[in-house]
């Protein structure tokens, strides 16, 4: 056996015989379906970084831009469908009593693939919230038809729904997911380079309180030596061989 297929082993073993998950994903499990990272070359538009544009600065300073951006992104997402890894989650949901997915994603292929109880940190590519009277408007034009958009009920400028660098993720969001942490055996972090913050310190937070934590990734992450195991591969070659009737490893 090669030293990946050991640890697929061993990774199943423990997924097998935990009856409560949590499984935080980022913007990595979605690249095998086309969705460009934040950290890889293909990021990049218009030769900005994403700090300089997914910022409440940078919106104000120039909303069109920024739009224009977010239209690039929901054009990148448009055709995107699941792949393997997104399935094997679903599927995971039906086997496991309590799973928590959560997601720095904002790309919704969770939900396509069938997911169906779906924590979003970051928001959603596919909402528009109004910038004054905060209405949520669910719109999946691509190109948008007016940069930037306006609300439908006000008339007002939207803004994308999620959330940027330096702004705040809800609080009961957070304390959801730090308490599912803290009641889970098995923490699964797959496809995020670990420097967005609170995502970030999640993982420690599960080895402070004793959990057993899977890593996968293909890149070395700055917490990957804190983890239990952790498997440089792709997300949708490795996650179908640990939860799907699919396994090709005994
Ligand atoms: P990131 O772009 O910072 O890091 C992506 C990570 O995925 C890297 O560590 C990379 O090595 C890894 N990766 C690449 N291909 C992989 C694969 N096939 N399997 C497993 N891992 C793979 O992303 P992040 O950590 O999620 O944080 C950046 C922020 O960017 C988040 O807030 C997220 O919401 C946002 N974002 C979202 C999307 C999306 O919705 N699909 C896309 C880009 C960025
Ligand atoms: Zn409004």
């Amino acid at each position: 056996m090669t030293e990946t297929e050991e640890k697929v082993v061993q990774a199943r073993e423990v997924v097998e015989s935990a009856s409560n998950i949590v499984v935080l994903t980022g913007a990595g499990i979605s690249s095998e379906s086309g969705v460009p990272t934040f950290r890889g070359q293909e990021g990049l538009w218009q030769n900005y970084r994403p700090e300089e544009l997914a910022t409440p600065e940078a919106f104000w300073k120039d909303p069109k831009l920024v739009w224009e951006w977010y239209d690039w992104r929901r054009n990148a997402v448009k055709d995107a469908k699941p792949n393997p890894g997104h399935y094997a989650l679903a599927e995971l949901e039906n086997n496991v009593p309590n799973l928590t997915l959560v997601t720095q994603n904002i790309d919704g292929l969770h939900q396509m693939a069938g997911s169906s109880n779906v924590t979003e940190m970051h928001g959603n590519l596919w909402q528009i919230r109004c910038t004054k009277c905060g209405d949520i408007e669910q719109n999946f034009d691509v190109p948008l038809a007016e940069l930037p958009p306006k609300c439908k009920k006000c008339g007002e400028m939207g803004r994308p729904n999620v959330v940027w660098f330096g702004e705040m993720i809800e609080m009961s969001l957070i304390d959801k997911v730090l308490k599912a942490i803290e009641e889970c055996h098995v923490m699964l972090i797959i496809g995020t380079s670990g420097v967005v913050e609170p995502a970030a310190s999640m993982g420690l937070v599960a080895k402070q309180t004793d959990k057993t934590v899977i890593e996968i990734n293909p890149e070395e992450t700055p917490s990957s030596g804190l983890y239990d195991i952790v498997i440089r591969e792709k997300s949708g070659e490795i996650l179908p061989l640990l939860f799907t009737s699919n396994r090709t490893l005994s």
